[in-house]
């Protein structure tokens, strides 16, 4: 990765209770809370609950049952939110240039009207 993971980012503190979200799906792979600051009318953010940086850490480094795990549970959120009749947009910012602020790897998951051009 381009920097050591830091266990102090938001979602780690998330993942260890130590700050609350508003939780829509959990599983031993995944968490799923709502988007402080959202950006649509649903606007989820997913997260492995491994520690990686981002989608380039994850992908390199994570091992298959943790990708796929991962995978299975953002694509569980969309149909368990109704999303998949209509369509959502999932994104995920990758270091400076993608402009990601939180470093920990996460899936915006958009949907429940039409989106514009771009996100996040
Ligand atoms: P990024 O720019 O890193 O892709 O997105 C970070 C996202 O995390 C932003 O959409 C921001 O609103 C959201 N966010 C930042 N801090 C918190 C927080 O403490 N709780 C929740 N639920 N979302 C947060």
């Amino acid at each position: 990765p381009v920097a050591p993971y830091d266990s102090e980012n938001i979602f780690a503190k998330i993942l260890r209770g130590e700050i609350p979200a508003n939780t829509v799906y959990e599983d031993d792979h995944a968490l799923a809370f709502h988007d402080i600051n959202p950006q649509a009318d649903v606007h989820i953010l997913v997260i492995p609950r491994g520690a990686y940086v981002s989608w380039d850490d994850f992908s390199a480094n994570a091992s298959a049952d943790e990708i796929a795990g991962f995978v299975r549970a953002v694509g569980h959120v969309a149909r368990d939110k109704g999303l998949v009749v209509r369509g959502y947009r999932l994104l995920s910012n990758i270091g400076r240039n993608g402009g990601q602020e939180v470093p920990h790897l996460h899936v915006h998951l958009f949907g429940g009207g039409p989106l514009g051009p771009m996100l996040a």
